[in-house]
């Protein structure tokens, strides 16, 4: 584009200066011409003045003599052109004589002579005006005849230099496309090549390189990206050996433990299991991957669970005891705990559950077995305790007075521990007796005003001498319940004698009833002293009590509650902040 610009505007430049130079220098000949015919015309004039007799007609001659001869030098200054110098001569000449012959016939005048005649002026001076007028016009035609073709050759040279203006421009054009589709392709070749290792480089193919042929950036971006893919696959080789350990790590791990796990995708089937998993369900090796949950797990507990896990994303919150399933192997029941755990996948997205399986068989057996002792032995314990008691009662009642009167202190603890004991072991007998399921339950449909009303009968007088306030509030609309009377104000009773063991004097006992969902939830809450929150779960257990609190009770008392409410299918707990009264609260399923 420089180039181009440099040479139009060369051309116009010396374009502009030829016109202007022969413009300039034809003007000043014909401008010349003009005033030189004018002045001739004029003395023409002045000589038929002066032939007409006038005196005035040789100044007027003289005047414009000295004006033509002005304007002949600067014509004779400006010649340019060819020819024109000879016309300037012959003007010159033909003037001078045009001249010399009017002074002759008036410098030589003879005042008596009469002047210049007509003819003489026809036949000499006229032809004479004649010629330097035609010299003059032909001077001036001359220079507008060079200064048209000036014009000519001007447009000659403005289209020659348009078109050469354009064939440069053209041919830079080309130049320059040329280079840009070379440089375009020099660039693009090795961008080319970059995208293919790339492309084979996302392929997995890490092996690949990309040639450095020269030492400028792409050359430099070559070898550093040559270099970047060498690490990749380093680090691709390390990644897959990692992963093929820790495959191999989970593998061994899985094997070895004594759980069993199985895992499910969301669709419910199965994607892997371990050996014990294989084992606990009696599967062979080939055909688990092509099972669902439902081939493999009979229990529709556990089957429910899985469902709802997957549904929801977490685990539902289910009662520990109904988390056990049993499944009959040849002769003999294998009792499994199970838990769901949801694998998420990249986007927290549920990608699968694990089931986790592990044998609470001997443990059942262990706790049958403790059962069974606790049951015998406190069994084998009543008979002589009961005696005991007798003996040391009648004591009490025959030789207390001849005793003294340390003795018969010592005599009222024996008296004391023995009914603890006799407690105790009673206790311990009705517990283990639930939980060996030795107890039969004689469900039937009962209100809840029955049992409200049998308890407030029992404990009205206690709750008097201890001036405690002891009410029932009842829901309007209570649907009967099913249950065990004796046992469910076993239950009621037993939380309403530790109320009243833990409230003050003036204290309340409140107990109450309302339907929530398919169930209905009595309540006993006392404005006692309340129960520490790490206590409040354990509580239930056998033998838990708060430290520090002497109840004279056995601390079995809770868990049978718990033992009788789960055997009628319902759930016991307690809400209780320290200071604020505690409400033991437990479910029993509505009658149908
Ligand atoms: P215990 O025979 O000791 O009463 P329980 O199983 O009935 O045995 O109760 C366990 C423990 O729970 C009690 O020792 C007591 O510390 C606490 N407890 C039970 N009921 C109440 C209550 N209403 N207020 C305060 N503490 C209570």
């Amino acid at each position: 584009m420089g180039l181009v610009v440099v040479w139009a505007v060369t051309n116009l430049v010396s374009l502009g200066k030829a016109s202007d130079a022969i413009l300039r220098e034809n003007y000043r000949s014909i401008l010349a011409a003009e005033n030189m015919v004018d002045a001739l015309e004029r003395q023409d004039s002045g000589v038929l003045l002066y032939v007409g007799g006038s005196e005035k007609g040789i100044r007027q001659f003289r005047e414009n003599e000295s004006v033509f001869l002005q304007w002949l030098a600067r014509a004779k200054d400006n010649i340019t052109i060819p020819g024109e110098g000879e016309l300037v001569q012959t003007i010159e000449a033909s003037y001078a004589k045009y001249r010399q012959e009017f002074s002759a016939q008036t410098d030589l005048r003879d005042a008596s002579k009469p002047p210049l005649r007509l003819p003489y002026y026809q036949e000499t001076l006229f032809p004479l005006f004649a010629e330097v007028l035609e010299s003059c016009i032909r001077l001036r035609n001359l220079n507008e005849e060079t200064m048209y073709n000036a014009s000519l050759k001007a447009g000659d040279v403005a289209n020659r230099a348009i078109w050469s203006t354009v064939f440069v421009a053209a041919s830079a054009l080309m130049v320059a496309l040329i280079f840009s589709l070379l440089l375009a392709e020099r660039i693009v070749r090795p961008l080319r090549r970059f995208m293919e290792a790339s492309r084979k480089i996302s392929a997995g193919d890490y092996a690949v390189q990309v040639a450095v042929e020269t030492d400028d950036e792409l050359g430099r971006l070559a070898g550093e990206f040559n270099q970047m893919a060498a690490q990749l696959g380093q680090y691709h080789e390390m990644n897959i050996d990692q992963i093929i350990s820790e495959k191999n790590k989970g593998e061994a791990i899985l094997s070895s433990i004594e759980d069993g796990l199985v895992v499910f995708d969301t669709a419910l089937k199965v994607t892997g299991i371990n050996p014990a998993g294989r084992r606990m369900l009696d599967l062979e090796f080939s055909e688990v991957t092509t099972l669902v949950c439902d081939d493999i797990l009979p229990s529709p507990n556990v089957r429910e669970m899985i469902r709802r896990t997957v549904e929801k994303g977490v685990q539902p919150d289910v009662p520990e005891e109904q988390r056990i399933i049993t499944l009959q192997k040849a002769d003999r029941s294998l009792h499994y705990h199970f838990s769901v755990t949801p694998i998420w996948g990249r986007d927290r997205n549920l990608s699968g559950i694990v089931l986790l399986l592990r044998d609470v068989t001997r443990l059942k057996e262990v706790e049958r077995l403790k059962s069974e002792f606790i049951m015998a032995a406190s069994h084998e314990l009543r008979t002589p305790l009961t005696g005991m008691g007798m003996s040391v009662d009648l004591l009490l009642e025959h030789a207390a007075q001849s005793l003294a009167e340390k003795d018969r202190e010592l005599l009222q603890a024996a008296h004391e521990e023995v009914h603890r004991m006799k407690a105790l072991v009673n206790d311990l007998l009705d517990l283990s007796k639930i939980e060996a399921g030795k107890i039969e339950l004689q469900f039937e449909q009962v209100a809840v005003q029955t049992l409200f009303e049998n308890v407030q009968d029992v404990f009205k007088g206690q709750a008097e001498m201890k001036q405690v306030k002891l009410t029932s509030e009842l829901a309007g609309d209570l649907p009967q319940v099913r249950a065990d009377v004796n046992k469910v104000t076993w239950v009621l009773t037993n939380l309403i004698s530790n109320a009243l063991r833990y409230v003050g004097q003036d204290g309340q006992i409140q107990i109450a009833a309302k339907k929530i969902g398919p169930h209905v939830h009595l309540s006993v809450r006392d404005d006692g002293p309340g129960i520490p929150p790490e206590y409040q779960s354990k509580i239930f257990q056998k033998f838990v009590q708060v430290k520090g609190r002497q109840s004279g009770g056995t601390g079995l008392g809770l868990a049978i509650c718990k033992e009788i409410v789960r055997a009628h299918g319902g759930a016991i707990w307690v809400e209780s902040s320290p200071g604020q009264g505690s409400t033991f609260t437990f479910t029993l399923p509505e009658a149908r």
